[in-house]
Order: structure tokens, then C-alpha cells, then sequence
């Protein structure tokens, strides 16, 4: 067959180290019956392994020009291919077909990875675990502890609702064409740990987003619209804080919190 041309806008780098490829599915772990979907297969260089392990496989891929090539993997009669773009995926949709939990992998497209992560996030509770690869730079933000220089609005909204597990670094050689960045896998579980506590997720997130828009400022800033300088203390923060001094605990604290701000705006605004 013709050579495929990477494609840059498509955030395509290949990978081509079997070592490297034989790691990321160790860590997988593929069961025969597993419910297994793979975002961006590209040439297949996990498909194949992965088509080996299970019995049935399904893959959300948007460029059309990969396709025959996947067609001709060996057990590709194993292969569900859905050509469409994976930000139009209705994960949740698709559990509700297939009423199996789901383990969900890939090398992600670098240039969409954080939308991608943004929206699996509202398929939460149809996934089992999710194993990707992405730039080192994201993983790091993804794991960081409070306190910490790229602590922020992702590291709280993956790890509110994920058991986030870094678990290797990839070098760019590892890839045709190589990417200019270090890459790392990374392991995603859904955890229980706070959603007893967070009654109203959109709540959730709009408080992170808005504590985390300007980092720079105080909470008693940031939050102004949101929540008063009476309310943070009453949830036992200080307000002269900035969000990258937050727990994800905090956050929950002060989400809890937030309902009452909707009454107040009611009550004034009737
Ligand atoms: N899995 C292959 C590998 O490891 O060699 C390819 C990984 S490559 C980093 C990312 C893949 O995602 C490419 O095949 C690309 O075409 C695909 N892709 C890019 N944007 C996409 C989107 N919005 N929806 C689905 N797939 C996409």
C-alpha cells in the first residue's frame, strides 16, 4: 500500500517501538470480554496487539485515509471502526447499548487532549479505567499536588473524579514523525471519593474554572460573583488564598457552600 503522510493537524505521531508498545499494553491488561475502545487508532500500532487480546474492539478514528488500512489487520474481524470525529462520541450513549463498563485507551491527538479529557469526564460513571498516552507536560499537570506551579483547573476536575496514576514516560524517538515533546502514560479510574459530598457538578466545575481563570488573584477576588468573603470562611478557607493553594477537598468544601449563592441570587432577583 501507498505510505501514509502523517498528518500534523490531526496530531499524528506513529508510534513504531514494539518495546514501548509492549509496555502500554501490559499496563492496559486487556481481558477477552472486555469492553474496549481505542480513540485514534491511526496505523494500528496498538489495534494489533489489542485485536489480538480481545474479542471485540471498537475504535473512534476522523481520518478516513487510515481506515482500509485498519480493515486489514489481522482479526479485524474483531473490529468496529467508528470513522467520526471522538468530541461527537456519546460515550454514555454507547454504555447504555452495551450496559458494560468501559476501558477506554489511546495515544491521544496532543493538539485536542485536554477537550477530550474534558469530555470523557461527562461519561464518568460508564468507565471502568482509561489508559492514555499524551505530552509529559499534561500528565504533570494532570498529577500535581496543590501548591504546585502547574497545580490547576485540570489537575481538580481530573482528580475530583479520578484516581490518577502517571505510570511512564515515552521518549519522542519512540514516534514517526517524532513530536518535539516528552510523552507519558497515564492510568485514569473513576473514584467515589466526593461525589456523596458534590450535589451539583456544573456547580463544581464553574467554581474551579472561575477560581483557576485569574491565578494570580485571592479567592475572596475570583470568586466575588460567586461566593462572599463570609461564605469561604464559613467553609473554613481563607479568602486571602489562591486556588493553586487548594485541595480538591477544598474545592468540595466550597462547592457545598455554593448552592446557597443560587437562593441569595433567587431571593434578590425574584
Ligand atoms: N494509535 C496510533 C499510534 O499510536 O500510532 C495513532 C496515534 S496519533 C498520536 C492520534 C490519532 O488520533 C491519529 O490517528 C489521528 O488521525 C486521530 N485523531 C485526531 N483527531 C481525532 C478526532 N477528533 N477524533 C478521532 N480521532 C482523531
Amino acid at each position: 500500500p501507498m505510505p501514509h503522510h502523517a498528518k500534523k493537524r490531526l496530531g499524528q505521531n506513529f508510534l513504531v517501538d514494539a518495546n514501548i508498545i509492549g509496555n502500554i499494553i501490559a499496563a492496559i491488561g486487556p481481558r477477552a470480554d472486555d469492553r474496549l475502545i481505542e480513540i485514534g487508532p491511526g496505523l494500528g500500532a496498538l489495534t494489533r496487539p489489542l485485536l489480538e487480546r480481545v474479542e471485540t474492539l471498537h475504535v473512534i478514528e476522523l481520518d478516513r485515509d487510515v481506515i482500509p488500512r485498519l480493515r486489514r489487520l489481522p482479526r479485524a474481524d474483531r473490529l468496529h471502526i467508528h470513522q467520526q470525529d471522538v468530541l461527537r462520541f456519546d460515550f454514555t450513549d454507547f454504555y447504555n447499548q452495551h450496559r458494560q463498563p468501559l476501558r477506554i485507551v489511546g495515544n491521544l491527538p496532543y493538539n485536542i487532549s485536554t477537550p477530550i479529557l474534558f469530555h470523557l469526564l461527562d461519561s464518568r460513571h460508564c468507565i471502568e479505567d482509561m489508559h492514555f498516552m499524551l505530552q509529559k507536560e499534561v500528565v504533570d499537570r494532570i498529577a500535581a499536588p496543590p501548591g504546585n506551579g502547574v497545580y490547576g483547573r485540570l489537575s481538580v476536575m481530573m482528580q475530583a473524579w479520578f484516581q490518577v496514576t502517571p505510570l511512564f514516560t515515552v521518549p519522542a524517538n519512540a514516534f514517526r514523525p517524532a513530536p518535539k515533546v516528552e510523552s507519558a502514560i497515564l492510568r485514569l479510574q473513576p473514584h467515589q471519593r466526593y461525589s456523596a459530598e458534590i450535589h451539583d457538578p456544573r456547580a463544581f466545575a464553574t467554581l474551579v474554572r472561575t477560581a483557576f481563570a485569574q491565578r494570580r488573584k485571592t479567592l475572596k477576588n475570583t470568586l466575588k460573583n460567586l461566593l462572599s468573603t463570609e461564605q469561604i470562611e464559613a467553609a473554613g478557607i481563607d479568602p486571602a488564598l489562591r486556588a493553586e493553594m487548594l485541595s480538591v477537598a477544598d474545592f468540595v468544601k466550597l462547592a457545598h457552600i455554593h448552592p446557597a449563592v443560587t437562593c441569595k441570587v433567587r431571593v434578590n432577583n425574584p
